[in-house]
This record gives structure tokens, sequence and C-alpha cells, in this order.
């Protein structure tokens, strides 16, 4: 039997690695590009740790290739959610009505090293570092990337992005007028901040995700193994109220001992943390076609990123990289008809999980803390 022909997979990401795994399992020899170096040998940039709340979604697609175990060993499982009010006693809200069912905190760098492992060893994967994708001719497949050593050309039959939110794949479908593409960006901007371990221990409950909602902002909090939180406070990005508003330590200081009382005393490196960590954008990217020809597809962020409270984004990422398995299945492998399949059936999927993502904002941010939502809750679990 002759081999398939090389699939590009462009960007090695969360979405790109595991794709890579799922398409060499079918014989597929797949080239994986990514612009950045090697990130297992390399620094986490400062305030973009991210960890994640990993789900059952995404557990289903490591599952299938038996990294489940593997990422779970890091895992940090909460039950519930921990509502930091400005004073009084923070309220555990469990997520199910028995209080054992859970979402993962993961970091992002870890499940992404622990993706690249996964597909660099396996023989038909080869990995390309260091290769940014600049050029795209959708209709031969011929790519063009830059390099540290200058511009290098490639070519695949089948070329597949997933490369995050600014997708180049995309963009190359946009500039030959392939697709369009509406982005919507939040006026809302996250910063990291940390609550690093306490006497040893965990400062804060690791079985929960923490939320300080404050309305006009929200603060969030998940564990990490080494017994730290990484925060997140989500706020306007300009305006009286804003990141833009704090120009001082001592205005920090102040903001913080108003709104977020109980955060002060555990995070001492509060101001560094503020002054230095960088404001990240929120968005949602819409797109169609998420294909051209049965040549070029996007998938995960690169076809439909969702701003972050819902914690789906990933794991919807992995669920395309399946759902993609599946119809490869159903069409034989015939590319021309399992990537049109593959949108008809995760598009509306996708739009849902978006317009879920953004409403959740408004309840993280505000109605968690209200009085009819907890006396709810506590009915629901009586
Ligand atoms: P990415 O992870 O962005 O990977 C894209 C890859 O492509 C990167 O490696 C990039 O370097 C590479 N690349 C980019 N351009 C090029 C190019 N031109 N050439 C070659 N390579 C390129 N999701 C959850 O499920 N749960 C959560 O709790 C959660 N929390 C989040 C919190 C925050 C603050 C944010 C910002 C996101 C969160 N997400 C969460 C979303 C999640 O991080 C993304 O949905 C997920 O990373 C998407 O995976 P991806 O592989 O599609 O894209």
């Amino acid at each position: 039997m002759t081999e398939p022909d090389e699939i590009a997979v462009v960007g090695a990401g969360l979405a790109g690695c595991l794709l890579a795994c799922f398409l060499a399992r079918r014989g597929y020899p797949v080239a994986l590009y990514e612009r950045r170096p090697d990130p297992r040998t390399g620094r986490v940039e400062r305030g973009r740790s991210i960890n994640l709340a990993l789900s059952e979604r995404g557990l289903d697609a490591l599952r299938r290739i038996d990294l489940d175990k593997q990422v779970m060993a890091d895992a940090l499982p909460m039950r519930g959610r921990m509502v930091h009010p400005v004073t009084g006693e923070p309220e555990f809200q469990p997520y199910s009505v028995t209080g054992d069912r859970a979402i993962n905190s993961i970091s992002r760098g870890a499940l992404n090293n622990a993706l690249l492992d996964a597909a660099t060893a396996l023989p038909r994967v080869r990995v390309a570092f260091d290769h940014r994708l600049v050029g795209l001719d959708p209709a031969t497949g011929a790519m063009t990337f830059e390099t540290p050593q200058g511009t290098v050309a490639a070519s695949a039959s089948v070329v597949l992005g997933t490369d995050g939110a600014g997708s180049a794949v995309r963009g190359q479908l946009l500039g030959h007028g392939l697709l369009t593409e509406s982005l919507d960006f939040l006026d809302y901007g996250y910063k990291e901040l940390t609550v690093p371990p306490r006497d040893g221990d965990f400062a804060l409950d690791p079985a929960a995700l923490h939320i300080w909602p404050r309305g006009t902002s929200m603060m969030i909090a998940l564990p990490n193994p080494d017994r730290s939180f990484t925060c997140t406070l989500f706020w306007p990005t300009h305006g009286t109220e804003s990141f833009a508003s704090l120009g001082s330590p001592a205005a920090i200081v102040r903001h913080f001992a108003q709104h977020y009382p109980d955060v002060v005393p555990l995070a001492p490196d509060l101001v560094d943390d503020y002054q230095h960590n960088p404001v990240g954008v929120l968005g949602t990217v819409r797109c169609d076609p998420w294909q051209v020809g049965g040549t070029v597809g996007l998938l995960g962020d690169a076809a439909h990123a969702i701003v972050p409270f819902y914690g789906q984004g990933a794991n919807c990422a992995f669920e395309d990289v399946v759902a993609l398995d599946g119809c490869l299945d159903e069409c034989g492998d015939d590319w021309s008809a399992a990537l049109p399949l593959f949108q008809r059936r995760r598009q509306p999927d996708a739009e849902a999980i978006a317009r879920m993502a953004l409403a959740n904002f408004v309840e993280m941010r505000d109605r968690v803390a209200s009085p009819v939502f907890r006396a709810r809750k506590r009915v629901e679990h009586a």
C-alpha cells in the first residue's frame, strides 16, 4: 500500500499537537509547523501562564490517545465555585448536586508540553519549530515560512490551521477572498496575579475555583500543583474604573484593599505583578467557511476563538479534533467530503458556546453574588 500524502498542521498549540497525534494514528505522515521555539526548552512569558479548567469534553479526547491519566496526574479537581464577597465569609457553590463532579485545573503550558511529547514520540510526526507561516496558496497548498535561517518553502495536499485566534492560515484565506471573518473584542482585558503558597501549603481551598464577583470587574483564581494560585483579574482596559486607572503602587494597594481585601495579605507580589504583567485581550472570532476546497481547513481557536468565561476554548478545540477524526471515518478519508461535514457539524456548537461564554461573564462577575442566585443554588442542592 502506498503511504498517504503528508498533511501540514500549522500551529503546535493544544489543538495542533492533538490533531497531529490523531492523524498519525490514521496513518498520515504529519508536518507540524510552529512559529515559536520548542516550548519545552524555554521559559513561560511573564503573566501568560494561564491555567485551564479542563472538563470531560477535553478529557474524552485525551483518553482516546491514552494521555488522560498522565495529564490528570498534574491536575487539581475543582468541585465548585468559592464566591468571595467584599466582606464576610466566602460561600462554596458545588458544581453538581452530589458534589462529586469536578472540572480540573491544569497548566496550559504543561498540557501543551505533554501533547508535544506525545506527538514527537510518533515516527510519522515531524515538528518544525521557529517556522512562522507567512504565505499560503490555497489552490496548491504551497506554504511560506519565516525561520531564523530565512524564508522556507513547503507544500502539502492538505493544510490544517490550528494557529490560534490570530490565525495566519485564516488570514491567508481572507487575503485570497475565500472567507469572511468577524472579530468582536470585549472592552475588558485580563491580567494575571499570583497567590503563592503560604507556609508551604495552599493559601486558599484548592478544591474550588475562586471567584471575586464585583459587577464591573471580576477576579478568579485556580490552583497550581506547586500550591500557588494563578489569579486572573478581568477589568475594562480603558476608563476611570479600568486597568489604566491605577497609576501608582499606592493606588493599586488601595484598590485591592477596597475591592479584594482578603487577597491583599495573600499576594505579596501584588504591586509588582500588577505593574509588570501584561493586559491580555479578550474576544470572539467567527469566520465562514472553515474550509476551502476540501484541502485547507481551520480548527480550534483559528476557526472559533471565544472569551474564556465558560472555560471551554481548549475543551472545544479538543472536541474539534475528535469530530474531524469521526468525519474522516465516515467519509473514508476523503478530505473534500470530511472537511465540509466537519464544519456543518461543529459550527452550530461553536456558535452556541461562544454565546454561552459571553453570557457566563455576566453570571460570574455579577449574578453568582446575588441573593436570588444563591437562594436558587441552595434549593437545587437541598
Ligand atoms: P493556541 O493554543 O493559541 O495555539 C496556537 C499555536 O499556533 C501556538 O502554539 C502559536 O504559537 C502557533 N502559531 C500562531 N501563529 C502561527 C503561525 N503564523 N505559524 C506557525 N504557528 C503559529 N480554555 C478552556 O478550555 N478552559 C479554560 O479554563 C480556559 N481558560 C482560559 C483563560 C484565558 C485567560 C485565556 C486567554 C484562554 C483560556 N482558554 C480556556 C482558551 C484556551 O487557551 C484556547 O481555547 C486554546 O489554547 C486554543 O487552542 P488552539 O490550539 O486552537 O490555539
